[in-house]
């Protein structure tokens, strides 16, 4: 199927690992240029070299919570590529915390990530967005939105709230801007590499572990998914071949949900 991406531009926040990568590589595979951002130089420069798209591809470090920094990525992004048809809201990270457990600078702390990380970007790229003829943002979000864990109280909280703002930009930036989003459970990505390293028992290797989190999680497909299946799920509403399709949540979770 040709989604319609030869030549677009596409800006994908956190791109240089997992999820964010992986849609950057797939952004590439339909003829579009990409533009990475994440906060660790070496790292993007590693996603670069990943990618190996040659002048199709442009990174800069850029932490998304700042907004005079996201205010110059796009600034260089209209300079590399003359416009910025595609924005995909993917930066960020999780927080483990129970209620009793997560201190007010920790909600403090989560609501600014989840909400400005959303805020910031879309707010620099909007205008650039609104000059294409297929102006698309998505927004990477979690099943957390509608299903909360008791063990990611401020996370769960905080996803809800970006659904809510979802579904008004998705209001309010029509009929120029099409708003999406896609509803994670589990993705084999950096997080679980990292959990994996931290929590892990000994002997035990990263695929087995993640093999008995998703019997734990009894997810209904017995497995986590991979970065490359959810960023199949991004590229396409990105695309003008979702050109009718605003304010919709798409689950990309191995049917794990419990909310119809
Ligand atoms: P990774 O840790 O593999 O990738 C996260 C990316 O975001 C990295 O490129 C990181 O780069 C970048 N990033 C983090 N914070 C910032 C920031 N403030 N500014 C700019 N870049 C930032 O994780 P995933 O691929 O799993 O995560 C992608 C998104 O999916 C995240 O928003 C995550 O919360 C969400 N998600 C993932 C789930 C999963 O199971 N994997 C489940 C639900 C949601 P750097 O650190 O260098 O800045």
């Amino acid at each position: 199927m040709d989604l319609g991406l030869a030549g677009r531009v596409a800006v994908v926040t956190g791109g240089s690992s997992g999820i964010g990568l992986a849609t950057a590589r797939r952004l590439l595979d339909d003829g579009a240029r990409v533009v990475i951002c994440g906060r660790d130089r070496a790292r993007l420069d590693a996603a670069v070299a990943a990618l190996g798209a040659g002048d199709s591809v442009h990174a800069e470090a850029c932490d998304v919570l700042d907004a005079g920094a996201v205010d110059k990525l796009a600034a260089a992004a209209v300079a590399r590529f003359g416009g910025v048809d595609i924005l995909v809201n993917n930066a960020g990270q999780a927080r483990l915390s129970t209620f009793a457990s997560t201190l007010d600078a920790d909600w403090d702390a989560e609501l600014r990530l989840k909400f400005f990380s959303v805020i910031n970007p879309t707010r620099a790229f909007l205008p650039h967005l609104q000059a294409s003829d297929n102006g698309a943002i998505v927004v990477v979000n979690s099943l957390l939105a509608r299903q909360p864990e008791p063990h990611m109280v401020c996370t769960s909280a905080a996803r809800a709230g970006v659904q809510n703002l979802v579904k008004s930009l998705s209001v309010e930036l029509a009929p120029r801007v099409r708003v999406n989003s896609i509803l994670i459970g589990t993705v084999n990505s950096g997080q679980w590499e990292r959990r994996y390293k931290e929590r892990a028992p000994a002997g035990v290797s990263y695929a087995d572990w993640l093999a008995g989190l998703a019997r734990e999680k009894h997810i209904p497909l017995e497995r986590f998914g991979e970065p490359e299946e959810t960023a199949a799920a991004i590229v396409f509403l990105a695309s003008p071949a979702a050109g009718f399709i605003t304010g919709a949540a798409l689950e990309v979770a191995g049917g794990v949900s419990r909310f119809a």
